[in-house]
């Protein structure tokens, strides 16, 4: 029986990463996928094809409504290849699994494909191809999650679908009904309206993106009801039906007035749940939560010291960039060392185009933690680089703290505002004032002078070009 320092369950960014650094360490690390492609959700059905597919929509989208403007003319009429727009998805997929496939071998780390099982806390039992156990001293349970539903509804991935269909689809949608307006349906749904769907999007709350800062769901609902996306805001759902290719979907609104939606598709994007399913968790004692996840504690070791969780099968934010932190964070605590993670740091991105990204505090969490807080907002629209490309929608809002000036949250909707709040996250990281991004050099033209004019705008009201 081969014997590892550690085995890591899943290949997502969370177990990849944790596997790569434990290697780095001098552990003997094994990795085990249950499916034939490493990468996980965010490589294979996540992250990855969905910025393909937004990349895609968008280039087709600039030729069809905005390369005019640029006193470009094409002759003849501009055309979708659907079929190679998901051709091309699958192949930036590949490159990219394959890419981890490199990195397992570089780092001498042994792939097991099949189902990982608990025999007991320091065996695994490997189903696959071939059936085999291995022992480990430590595991780092890295298992992520899967889509999840409405109790009502049965996802027949045909009709009414998640992502994961959604990435793959054969035809564009004539009517996508998108129940759920968070990170998924806005972004899916962006991808269909630009390749000509009409687009509909039911959503429970009374606004889009509700965790994030209320200024964003506003910018946002603007932009995607201009581009053509229509919400139905405070709408609870109640039942889908699908009927041949017709899918229906009943709701009440906030008169508790029934409604119902007629399309050829519904994507039901309301979050997802953690996975465990097949990992038989009991024989090693673990505890699992009752929302389904993974019981850790601060050093995200489960109950049993061996073993440790990490990434969408904890509690915490489901993103990949979270994920990864956690490998990183559980690799180092194995090897002595006492790493630290900033969950307030971890960004989050929406990738519309206007992009949206937040780090830190939103204002309504401020208001309700009653912190005094000084606000500064500067618009996209006053950017000499924003007129350039056309780039015109979003603003920087910068949260800073009233007393001691210090940064508390940076919201941001634009374009390019993904890569933007990097610089956001490095001076929270370093506990700057909104004056010492005000006083930083930001090249011209950028998008991120609205970075430093929010931060003018925070400190004491003098933005230069506002
Ligand atoms: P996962 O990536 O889910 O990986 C878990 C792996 O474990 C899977 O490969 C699974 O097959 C394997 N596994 C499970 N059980 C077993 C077992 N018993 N034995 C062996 N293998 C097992 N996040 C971002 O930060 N940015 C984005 O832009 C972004 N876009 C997304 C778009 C979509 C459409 C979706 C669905 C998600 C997106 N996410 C994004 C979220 C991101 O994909 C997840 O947060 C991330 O993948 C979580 O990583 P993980 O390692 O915890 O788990
Ligand atoms: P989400 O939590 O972002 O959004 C779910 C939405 O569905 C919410 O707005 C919620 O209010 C709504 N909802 C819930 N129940 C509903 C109901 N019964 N009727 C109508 N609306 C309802 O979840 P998601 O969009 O499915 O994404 C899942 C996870 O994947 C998220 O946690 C996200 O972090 C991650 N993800 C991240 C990215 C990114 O980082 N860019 C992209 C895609 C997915």
């Amino acid at each position: 029986m081969s014997k590892y320092d550690v085995a890591v369950i899943g290949s997502g960014p969370g177990g990849y990463v944790a596997a790569i650094r434990c290697a780095q360490l001098g552990m003997k690390t094994a990795i085990i996928e249950k499916y034939n492609t490493l990468g996980g959700t965010c490589l294979n059905v996540g992250c990855i094809p969905s910025k393909a597919l937004l990349d895609s929509s968008h280039h087709y989208e600039d030729a069809i409504k905005h390369f005019e403007d640029h006193g470009i003319e094409i002759p003849g009429e501009v055309k979708v290849n659907f079929k190679k727009m998901i051709e091309r998805k699958a192949a930036v997929v590949d490159q990219t699994t394959k890419g981890i496939d490199f990195l397992m071998n570089k780092n001498k780390i042994d792939v097991f494909t099949g189902i990982g099982a608990f025999k007991d806390a320091t065996h695994i039992e490997i189903s696959g191809d071939k059936n085999e156990t291995i022992e480990a001293k430590n595991t780092i349970i890295a298992t992520g999650s899967k889509p999840s539903s409405l109790p009502f509804i049965e996802i027949d991935k045909e009709r009414v679908i998640t992502s994961t269909e959604a990435l793959s689809l054969t035809e564009i949608p004539k009517h996508m009904i998108v129940i759920g307006g968070g990170v998924i349906g806005l972004e899916l749904g962006q991808v269909y309206r630009r390749l000509g769907a009409e687009v509909s999007v039911v959503e429970y709350m009374d606004r889009i993106i509700p965790t994030m800062d209320a200024a964003q769901s506003k910018e946002l609902t603007k932009v995607m009801k201009k581009q053509g996306v229509k919400f139905y805001l405070s709408h609870k759902v109640s039942a889908v039906e699908r009927k041949k290719n017709e899918v229906t979907i009943t709701a009440t609104d906030k008169k508790d007035k029934e409604v119902t939606f007629t399309g050829d598709y519904c994507l039901v994007s309301v979050g997802r749940r953690p996975y465990t399913d097949g990992l038989k968790a009991d024989n090693a004692g673990i505890k699992i939560t009752e929302r389904g996840q993974i019981e850790v504690n601060e050093h995200l070791q489960t109950n049993i010291s061996n073993i440790y969780a990490i990434g969408d099968v904890v509690k915490g934010a489901m993103l990949a960039h979270k994920a990864e932190e956690e490998g990183v964070f559980v690799a180092e605590t194995l090897a002595g060392q006492k790493p630290h993670i900033n969950y307030n740091l971890i960004p989050g991105v929406v990738y519309t185009w206007p992009e949206v990204a937040s780090v830190g505090k939103t204002e309504e969490q401020l208001k309700d933690e009653k912190v005094e807080y000084k606000s500064g907002q500067f618009p996209m629209r006053a950017l000499g680089r924003s007129r350039a490309s056309g780039d015109t929608d979003g603003f920087v809002k910068i949260l800073s703290d009233a007393k001691t000036d210090e940064v508390l949250g940076v919201h941001m909707v634009g374009a390019r505002v993904a890569d933007l709040i990097s610089e956001a996250v490095t001076a929270m990281e370093f506990r700057a004032s909104a004056e010492d991004i005000a006083r930083m050099s930001h090249a011209h033209p950028t998008y991120a002078e609205a970075v430093k004019e929010a931060a003018l705008a925070a400190t004491d009201n003098r933005p230069l070009h506002a």
